[in-house]
């Protein structure tokens, strides 16, 4: 048993967005929404404002509201640490898009924020929403933990990648994407993170890189009063909680 976490370092991310790109390709997103997504905001004015951004995956809490307020158990926690969605369960009834302090889940017969709508394009047979030119295999398809390309009227999230991560070999602690005998097994946005900014591997294990990036360099976590205890940490540097490589001054 595990309880797969992941780091990110503030000071290493460039905001390339390159780990939502390979995010939406892993898992047969519409274009536009992002299970992984960099958000991009501004800070202070004009002359000292600063243009700063966060990268924001599903948290795979540890106590997931998103959990306590699904009527069917379509959420839930395995015992490895994931938080995945049961697409042959959930009813699209939303509550858990409604209880997620982070914002995390979609329901994808919402007005696309890309226009003109995809689905038109490459519209969707069975219950599919769409038909991608680019299809994940039909082995890796896994509705029961909501991976593959999404059924039309569930809701939908980061999986922390469970198609490749729960096929890890046994005992594995740290999924490093520079082990090539790992590599395969490593969450898409790790593998192609350029500045090596993510970090993936077992919080409950003491000797685990993660855990000693989060000892050594004081990992925080969003939101703690909420009570959800994210198991997403990011590392903020010494200085501040905005790193200046994570920003960029806003110029007139
Ligand atoms: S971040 Fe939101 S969707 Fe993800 S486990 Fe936590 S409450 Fe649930
Ligand atoms: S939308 Fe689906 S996963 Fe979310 S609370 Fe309703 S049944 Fe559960």
């Amino acid at each position: 048993m595990s309880r797969w976490g992941m780091v990110i370092d503030l000071e290493k991310c460039t905001g390339c967005q390159a780990c939502t790109t390979a995010c939406q390709v892993e898992n047969n997103r519409l274009p536009g929404e992002n299970w992984q997504d960099v958000l991009f905001y501004a800070e202070g004015e004009y002359p000292s404002g600063k243009f700063s951004w966060l990268p924001r995956p599903c948290m795979h809490c540890e106590n997931p509201s998103c959990r306590e307020v699904c009527p069917t158990g379509a959420t839930f926690k395995d015992k490895d640490g994931f938080v995945l969605v049961d697409w042959e369960k959930c009813i699209g009834c939303k509550y858990c898009m409604v209880a997620c302090p982070y914002g995390v889940r979609f329901y994808a017969e919402e007005k696309q924020p890309v226009q003109p709508d995809i689905r038109s394009v490459f519209p969707g047979d069975g219950d599919k929403m769409w038909n991608p030119p680019w299809q994940m295999p039909e082995a890796r398809r896994d509705p029961k933990h909501g991976v593959g390309i999404q059924p039309t009227n569930v809701v939908s999230k980061c999986t922390f990648c469970y198609h490749r991560v729960s096929k890890a070999p046994a005992g594995t602690v740290d999924l490093d994407p520079s082990n090539p005998a790992l590599r395969d097994f490593v969450p898409a946005c790790v593998v192609t993170c350029a500045p090596s900014a993510r970090y993936f591997g077992d919080l409950d294990t003491p000797t685990s890189e993660v855990r000693r990036l989060i000892a050594e360099k004081r990992g925080t976590r969003l939101k703690e009063e909420t009570g959800n205890r994210p198991q997403v940490y990011y590392l903020a540097g010494e200085q501040s909680s905005i790193p200046e490589t994570r920003s960029t001054r806003i110029k007139s």
